[in-house]
């Protein structure tokens, strides 16, 4: 077990994380490349009570997925970094947000039906057109 560190840009918040991810997902759906701003979100799939936030409150929003789900997503009020998402079933966290996440490559492409045909997708994960079938219900 690792205790990662991460954080927003401007440092106005700042998290632990003592577990390694369940699954690090590249996320193609229509939600993430809004909340993204690019083509997919990058996140890390880990229990909801391993991350502890150590400075700062996040803020965040609430919108109902593809999937019907409510998703909320919490990001810095201040440099508006993305940080969180979860719904009833699952925590993920950006995996850009943590300083070192170099040894946590994505697993897992999901909602690919939704992603832009220019999207790239990384080999070697496994694929799914929409959600998988235990985590990331977006
Ligand atoms: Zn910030
Ligand atoms: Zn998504």
């Amino acid at each position: 077990m690792t205790t990662r560190t991460g954080g927003c840009r401007c440092g106005n918040i700042r998290y632990d994380c003592s577990s390694d991810p369940m699954a690090v997902s590249f996320c193609y759906c229509h939600d993430c490349q809004k909340a993204s701003g690019g083509p997919f979100c990058n996140y890390a799939v880990v229990p909801v009570e391993a991350v502890t936030i150590t400075k700062g409150q996040t803020q965040g929003y609430a919108v109902e997925a593809a999937s019907g789900n409510t998703v909320s997503r919490e990001f810095c009020g201040d440099c508006g970094s993305p940080l969180f998402a979860r719904n009833q079933n699952v925590f993920v966290l950006t995996v850009g947000s943590l300083d070192d996440a170099s040894g946590i490559p994505p697993t897992i492409a999901i909602w690919l039906d939704s992603a832009q045909p220019w999207a790239p997708i990384p080999d070697n994960v496994e694929r799914f057109r929409e959600n998988p079938p235990i985590t990331l219900d977006e």
